[in-house]
């Protein structure tokens, strides 16, 4: 797709998905035609692609401050939160309580749901107007009942940050495990799990510039947790299953380059993202940033525009090849703000007009200059069409 002035798709949906770099891909391509045995096999052919998992799980280790034998590698984020949850619950049947916060990924919070149909006590923590947490409101309910406290690192839809490390520490005094589904931070926040007090910790390969459908669950050496695919021996038994060979590699090498890259690029990602929001918010009336604008992802903002849909905005972008993603779901024809947004209390008419754009290492200037053109444009026309608009 191209743009009405011949630029290339701009991609600002980064913390749906992100590009697979060259050097990342170039380095999993040998493990589908070349080396493609079986890790677990005898001969030396699968011996080779068994080391190369080793070093991936060094290289991720190294990432996020940890022992290689911590890294379980799973298909996914939502495999890895699953596993976490399940996993610890599984191996402390007398607990019977759970707590996290309104604001988690569904894959923490449907299996939540699933926990409370069976019975379980599931708290949901209330966030306030900035999308943060009360800590005094976890720390009252952290009980002997409770077997796990899951909290989120940084939140994908607002790109809010906990603060984790002393969630963890606050966790762990009260005697319970902490996990923490860390997703939107990992590549994005530096990271060091041998100076923190995080049991458990899930993150995605396709957020971080590895392929989709490769996630590790980090857990610390001595935290209990019940093996959860039943099988072959593979991660020491903790998670049977031939390995997503080239995928593990992708992500090993996405790892390496972060670990180097991270701080550097990060800052020049949050002043991009910094002029892009900064001229929305200026010049398209009506409009306001929400979540914690302090602790927050260097790439993410989330704007809402009140009086339209953030469907119509996104459809005006992509005209334009501007990929951003919105807040909300059309669901059965009705639009469903999202939950994110309703727990930070947003009014409803700024929930159905919210956009997040999330940028990454790859995005420009030029990209930036050319949406902050555009998007009074796209809302001024918007607005015109808007029943609710009667200036
Ligand atoms: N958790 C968070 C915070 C996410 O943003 C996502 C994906 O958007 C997931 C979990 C699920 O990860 P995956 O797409 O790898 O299953």
């Amino acid at each position: 797709m191209t743009t009405d002035n011949k630029m290339k798709t701009i991609y600002f949906d980064n913390n749906a998905t992100t590009k697979v770099p060259e050097e990342v891909s170039e380095e999993m391509k040998p493990f589908f035609c070349e080396l493609y045995g079986n890790p677990s096999s005898m001969h030396t052919f699968g011996g080779q692609i068994a080391a190369r998992i080793r070093k991936s799980r060094q290289q991720v280790a190294n990432l996020l401050g940890c022992d290689p034998a911590e890294i379980i590698f799973t298909s996914s984020g939502t495999e890895s939160d699953n596993a976490a949850i399940n996993g610890v619950l599984a191996t402390a049947a007398h607990k019977r309580k759970i707590i996290t916060s309104r604001v988690e990924h569904p894959a923490v919070l449907s299996v939540c749901k699933q926990l409370k149909d069976r019975g379980y006590t599931v708290v949901e923590l209330e966030v306030d107007k900035q999308g943060q947490l009360d800590l005094g409101e976890l720390e009252k309910q952290i009980d002997d009942d409770t077997a796990l406290v899951s909290i989120m690192y940084a939140n994908n839809e607002t790109g809010v940050i906990f603060p984790v490390e002393q969630i963890a520490e606050l966790v762990k005094s009260k005697g319970s495990i902490f996990h923490t589904d860390a997703v939107q931070a990992v590549g994005k926040i530096p990271l060091n799990l041998s100076k923190s007090n995080i049991d458990l910790l899930s993150l995605s390969g396709h957020k971080l510039h590895a392929p989709k459908g490769v996630g590790v669950l980090y857990v610390r050496k001595g935290t209990r947790l019940s093996p959860f695919m039943l099988g072959g021996h593979q991660e020491a038994g903790r998670r049977a299953g031939t390995e997503n060979v080239p995928g593990i590699v992708g992500l090993g090498k996405a790892c390496e380059l972060a670990a180097k890259n991270t701080k550097e690029e990060n800052e020049r990602v949050r002043k991009l993202r910094d002029k892009l929001e900064n001229a929305i918010l200026k010049n398209c009336p009506d409009s306001m940033l929400n979540g914690d604008k302090d602790n927050r992802l260097p790439n993410t903002s989330n704007i809402s525009f009140e009086y339209i849909e953030g469907e119509s905005i996104l459809l005006m972008l992509d005209k334009f090849g501007i990929c951003a993603s919105s807040g909300s779901a059309c669901t059965s024809g009705s639009l469903e703000p999202s939950h994110v947004l309703r727990a930070m209390g947003v009014p409803f008419t700024a929930a159905h007009g919210s956009i997040r754009f999330s940028l990454s290492r790859y995005n420009t200037e030029k990209e930036v200059d050319y949406t902050i053109e555009k998007m009074p444009e796209i809302v001024n026309k918007l607005r015109k069409l808007s029943p609710f608009v009667t200036k």
